[in-house]
């Protein structure tokens, strides 16, 4: 990868990055700083390179092992409503994958620690990461649905980026006092998003829109 892979040309340039954007704020994306962090951020260089050309496209792409990088739109939408309550200081994200929601939440918080099973994808993820000099992430290869149970209490917000059947207990125990999660739950090929706030040894859940996610599935590979 050299530096002119990183700006990107024809299809993977600034301009098509910026007819992204235009997209993102026709589809109702608000958070200005989220708009501005997607503008930036090369998507391009999360997929394989006979995908490149198509990074900027409203679409979720596959990424191998059965996996997939999510559309800009949800990434978008989802990275606004975690931080629509402030800033955020310490997001977990369950799911690593390509390692492109990574990088956005890593410009836009304090400190990003993000899981993944597969662990040729966490690989390729780290890469990425490094080549953006985004140094403000920890990854793990562990299964998600355990969250990360030693800081548990201390996220300010958590996302899931592949869907469970139900909410895992674990993420939920994981969340500071008003701390956010946005989960997307339920099997089959849609599912819910949800916003689940922590309030004391309780939450409240709001379900947000109709999402298409991979299944959250346990064990590592
Ligand atoms: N955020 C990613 C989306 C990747 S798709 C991106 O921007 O590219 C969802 C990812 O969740 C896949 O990589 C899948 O392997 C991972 N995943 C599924 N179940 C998991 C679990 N229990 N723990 C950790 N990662 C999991």
């Amino acid at each position: 990868m050299t530096p002119t892979d990183l700006i990107g040309s024809g299809m993977t340039s600034a301009r098509t990055r910026e007819r992204m954007v235009n997209r993102l704020l026709e589809q109702g994306i608000t958070d200005l700083s989220v708009i501005d962090v997607m503008r930036r951020t090369p998507r391009h260089i999360f997929l394989d390179e006979a995908l490149a050309h198509r990074a900027y496209e409203d679409t979720s792409l596959p990424i191998g092992h059965g996996q997939t990088l999510s559309q800009p739109y949800i990434v978008a939408r989802m990275t606004e409503v975690l931080l629509a309550d402030g800033p955020l200081k310490k997001v977990l994200e369950i799911g690593t994958g390509s390692g492109y929601q990574t990088a956005v939440l890593a410009q836009l918080v304090g400190q990003v620690y993000s899981v993944e099973r597969i662990r040729a994808l966490q690989e390729k993820a780290r890469q990425r990461l490094s080549l953006l000099k985004l140094n403000n992430v920890r990854l793990r290869h562990t299964d998600g649905g355990l969250g990360w149970p030693e800081d548990a209490g201390s996220f300010d917000g958590i996302i899931a980026t592949a869907a469970p059947m139900g909410v895992p207990k674990a993420l939920i125990t994981q969340l500071a006092e008003g701390g956010r999660l946005v989960i997307p739950v339920g099997g089959g090929d849609v599912q819910d998003l949800l916003l689940i706030t922590r309030r004391g040894d309780g939450h409240e859940t709001r379900v947000l829109e109709k999402v298409n996610f991979v299944p959250m599935l346990g064990g590592v590979l």
